[in-house]
């Protein structure tokens, strides 16, 4: 069984068909990138992978149990427990600290405070970001912010890390840097990751790549109609 399995997503906003049948296999561990021009469909994909949307059509399984059909509030409650999210601005909550920011996730599904914390520093310092943990966002520079979003969608030992563009805000070497981490320590703790990217090297650090246009799954390598094409 697949860790992560959709079959049939379509999705609808009104008249737009933003996706058109698609099928997804995540497998243990293994890190997927989704590739394609603006408006192909990617991150419709990936809100309907991660429980976000709720598809016009289709299914998602995570380890064999349907996703659909669940209430929002159950939808959600697996998101906090099951999935972690990295976005392109990090959305770090800016009035606290590199480790309150990290430790936060854990304590809402009730892990006491300081072993949250303590936790914390652990991912901080596996993220190169030793002597960072007392600072606040704005102390931080971008791939420093960047790292400790990996660091707060790790901490809760997710099944699925779902990043949408995350290197999306840096410059090149910055971004490369951000994108092996996230890659590695996905990796090694056993996560399975979905990156959301335009960029042909981000997508060369995952294991698999799926190319969209127009809500469909194209062949690898076609060239997109429009926007940036390997
Ligand atoms: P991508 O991430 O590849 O840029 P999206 O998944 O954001 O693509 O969008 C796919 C299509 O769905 C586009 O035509 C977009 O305009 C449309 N779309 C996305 N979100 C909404 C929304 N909330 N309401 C209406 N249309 C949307
Ligand atoms: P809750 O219902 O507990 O407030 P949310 O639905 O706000 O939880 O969010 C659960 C997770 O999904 C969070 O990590 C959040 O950042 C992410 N999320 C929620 N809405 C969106 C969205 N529109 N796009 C991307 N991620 C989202």
């Amino acid at each position: 069984v697949p860790r992560l399995a959709a079959r049939g997503l379509v999705h609808r906003f009104g008249d737009t068909t933003a996706l058109a049948g698609v099928d997804v296999d995540l497998t243990d561990g293994g890190s997927l990138a989704v590739m394609g021009p603006s408006g192909s469909g990617k991150s419709t994909l990936l809100h309907v992978l991660a429980g976000i949307l709720v598809p016009t059509a289709g299914t998602v399984h995570l380890r064999g149990t349907p996703v659909q059909g669940l209430s929002e509030r159950e939808r959600s409650l697996l998101r906090r427990r099951s999935y972690g999210f990295v976005f392109q601005h990090g959305q770090l909550l800016s009035e606290l600290s590199a480790r309150e920011n990290v430790a936060l996730p854990a304590m809402l599904l009730g892990t006491p405070r300081a072993e949250a914390e303590a936790a914390a520093d652990r991912w901080l310092a596996q993220l190169g970001l030793a002597g960072a943990e007392g600072r606040r966002p704005g102390e931080l520079s971008g791939g420093q912010a960047q790292r400790v979003a990996v660091a707060r969608a790790l901490a809760t030992h997710p099944d699925v890390v779902f990043a949408d563009e995350p290197t999306g805000a840096l410059d090149q070497a910055t971004g490369h840097d951000v994108m092996k981490l996230l890659v590695e320590t996905t990796r090694e703790v056993g996560a399975s990751l979905v990156v959301v990217t335009h960029d042909a090297d981000v997508a060369a650090w995952c294991d698999r790549r799926i190319d969209m246009r127009d809500g469909l799954v194209v062949a690898p390598g076609s060239t997109p109609s429009g926007g940036a094409g390997p």
